[in-house]
C-alpha cells in the first residue's frame, strides 16, 4: 500500500518564529514537494501560559513571506480540523482517558511540595535522577498507591490532578531516525511524564502525538532539540496502540554560534547586529522591537537559499537554488548530524547574488524614494539606471543610493593617491581633449555614444585610452575605482559631465 506522505509544521506560538524554526519548516516543505505529499500547519498553544498574542499570525506571516506553502491547516483548512491544539482538548481527553483505562496511565494528585519533597530527598540520598518515575511513583500521593475510594473521593471532591504516563521499568526503546540511525534509550532514563495538566489541557507530549496520529502524519521533521523526547514519543504511540503506523523522524542539525561552542541565540545575533527572525517582532509586552531578515533587507528568495544550505548538502558545488531546484535536488539523506554553523556573511552573499539579479524596474522605486529623501532630484528612469550601474555592487537594495553619492554629488575632494600617481600631463591633455569633444557633441548622451567620442577624441589627441582612465575617473568622481564610468556618465548627464572636467581641470594641481 502506498501511502501518501504528509509532514506538517508544528510550532508553538509563544512568540516570534526563530529563523531555525523557518528552516524547520522549509525542510518540511522542500520533503512534502519532492515526494508529492502534503504540508500541514498545526499550532501547538496548549501551554496557555506561554501564549503571545500575535505569535500566531507571525508564523504565518513569515511563512508567507518565506514561500513556504501550506496544503492543509492553520489558515487553510482541511480534513482534520481544527488545527489549533486549545480546540482540541476533548480529543487528547479522550486518548488519556483511554490511556487510563488500560493501565497504561494514572492519575496523580502530588502538590508542588509533595513534588519538591521527593526531589529533595532523592537528591539527599543521591539518587541518580531525581524523577517521577517506576520506582518513585510508589511513593507518591497515585492512583497506583492510592485506595479506589480515595482516588474517587478525592476526584469528587474536585481535588486537582494529572495523568502521568506509566513508563515501564525495564524497557528498550529504539527508533531509527533517518539522520541520525538508530537510537536506543532505556525505559528508567524516561519518567513518568504528565500526559494531561490539571486545568485540563494536554502536555506537549501527548497533544502532539496524537495530532500526528490523527491528521495522518508520516515524517516528524523537525530540530534536534526534540531528540530527547522521541523516545517517550516512541513508547506513546506503542501505548496508544499506533506503533505500526508511527511516523519516521528525522531530527535536524542544530543551528549554532558564528563561533564558539553551543547554539545560535538571541543574544549571539544582538552582539553580532544580525537578525535572528525572519520578521520585524514588536514584542506585545514590553513593546521592544526585534529586527527581522525582511526589514534588514533581505529577499525571500535569498533567505530560503541561505537557510537551505544550513544543515543540507546538495552533493555537487551548486550554491544558487530557486525553490523549485531546491524541490527537485532535496534529499533528507544528505542532511548532515553535525551542527550548522550560522554564518551570517554567507546570508550576506546570497543577498548580494539575488539583489544583482533584481530587475532595475523593481529596485527603482526604492531607490528613487531613498534619493528624494536624502535630498537629491532622481527621477525613475534616473533610479532604473542607477540600479542597472549598481546593483551588481551591493549586499542591499537600500545600499545602493549610498554607493551613488558620485552620482549625485560632483566630487568635493579627489584622493589624493590617485591624484599623484596618474594626473600627469597626458590626463590633462586627455581629460580637456574629452571636454571639447563632448562640449561639440550633440548626438544621444547615452554609453555607447560616449565611449566612442571619448575613444576618438584619444585617438585624435594621440593618447592611450588606458593609460589616462583612472584620471578620466578621478576627474568625474573624485576617487580612482568605481562602477561602468560611461554609464556613469550618462545617469550623471552631459552638462554636468562637462561641468565636472571643468572642475577638475580648474581645481587638480597642475603636472
Ligand atoms: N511545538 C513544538 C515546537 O514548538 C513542535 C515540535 C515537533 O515538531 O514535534 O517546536
Amino acid at each position: 500500500m502506498s501511502t501518501e506522505i504528509r509532514v506538517r509544521f508544528a510550532p508553538s506560538p509563544t512568540g516570534p518564529l526563530h529563523i531555525g524554526g523557518v528552516r524547520t519548516a522549509l525542510y518540511n516543505y522542500l520533503f512534502a514537494r519532492k515526494m508529492g505529499g502534503k504540508m500541514l500547519l498545526r499550532i501547538e498553544d496548549t501551554d496557555q501560559n506561554r501564549f503571545v498574542p500575535g505569535a500566531e499570525e507571525y508564523i504565518m506571516d513569515a511563512l508567507r513571506w518565506a514561500g513556504i506553502e501550506i496544503d492543509e491547516g492553520q489558515g487553510v483548512g482541511g480534513p482534520h480540523a481544527p488545527y489549533r491544539q486549545s480546540e482540541r482538548r476533548e480529543i487528547y481527553q479522550r486518548e488519556a482517558q483511554r490511556l487510563i483505562d488500560e493501565g497504561k496511565a494514572y492519575y496523580a494528585f502530588d502538590t508542588a511540595e509533595d513534588l519538591d519533597a521527593m526531589r529533595q530527598r532523592l537528591e539527599a540520598a543521591n539518587a541518580p535522577a531525581a524523577q517521577y518515575n517506576a520506582i518513585t511513583r510508589m511513593q507518591m500521593r497515585n492512583s497506583l498507591t492510592l485506595k479506589p475510594e480515595e482516588v474517587k473521593a478525592r476526584m469528587d471532591a474536585g481535588d486537582p490532578y494529572v495523568i502521568r504516563l506509566k513508563t515501564p521499568r525495564k524497557e528498550e526503546v529504539r527508533l531509527n531516525d533517518m539522520i541520525r540511525g538508530w537510537v536506543t534509550v532505556h525505559s528508567s532514563a524516561i519518567d513518568d511524564k504528565v500526559l494531561l495538566k490539571s486545568d485540563g489541557l494536554p502536555t506537549y507530549h501527548l497533544a502532539n502525538i496524537v495530532d500526528d496520529h490523527l491528521m495522518g502524519i508520516t515524517h516528524v521533521i523537525r530540530g534536534e532539540e526534540w531528540l530527547p523526547s522521541a523516545p517517550l514519543h516512541v513508547l506513546l504511540y506503542r501505548y496508544l496502540g499506533w506503533e505500526a503506523t508511527m511516523p519516521q523522524f528525522a531530527h535536524l542539525p542544530l543551528l549554532l554560534k558564528p563561533e564558539g561552542n553551543g547554539k545560535l541565540s538571541k543574544r549571539d545575533a544582538d552582539l553580532g547586529g544580525f537578525p535572528i527572525f525572519p520578521l520585524q517582532w514588536t514584542d506585545p509586552n514590553t513593546g521592544q522591537v526585534a529586527r527581522g531578515f525582511r526589514e534588514d533587507g533581505y529577499l525571500p528568495e535569498a533567505t530560503v537559499n541561505f537557510l537551505a544550505l544550513l544543515g543540507w548538502n546538495p552533493g555537487t558545488e551548486q550554491e544558487l537554488f530557486t525553490m523549485d531546484e531546491l524541490i527537485a535536488s532535496f534529499d533528507l539523506a544528505q542532511v548532515h548530524k553535525a551542527g550548522a554553523r550560522f554564518d551570517i556573511q554567507k546570508a550576506q552573499w546570497f543577498n548580494h547574488q539575488y539583489v544583482k539579479e533584481q530587475p532595475d524596474a523593481v529596485l527603482a522605486p526604492t531607490i528613487q524614494q531613498q534619493a528624494q529623501a536624502a535630498g537629491y532630484d532622481c527621477s525613475l528612469a534616473k533610479a532604473e539606471k542607477i540600479a542597472a550601474l549598481l546593483k551588481g555592487r551591493v549586499n542591499f537594495a537600500r545600499e545602493i543610493v549610498d554607493e551613488a553619492t558620485t552620482i549625485f554629488n560632483a566630487p568635493t575632494q579627489y584622493d589624493e593617491a590617485v591624484t599623484t600617481a596618474k594626473w600627469n600631463a597626458d590626463a590633462v591633455k586627455a581629460v580637456t581633449a574629452f571636454h571639447d569633444a563632448l562640449v561639440s557633441y550633440d548626438g544621444d548622451f547615452v554609453a555607447d555614444n560616449i565611449k566612442h567620442t571619448l575613444s576618438d577624441a584619444m585617438t585624435q589627441a594621440g593618447i592611450k585610452q588606458g593609460k589616462i582612465m583612472q584620471a578620466m575617473r578621478l576627474a568625474l568622481t573624485g576617487s580612482g575605482a568605481g562602477p561602468d564610468l560611461m554609464l556613469t556618465m550618462e545617469i550623471i548627464g552631459k552638462d554636468e559631465t562637462i561641468r565636472r572636467l571643468e572642475q577638475a581641470l580648474a581645481t587638480l594641481p597642475k603636472p
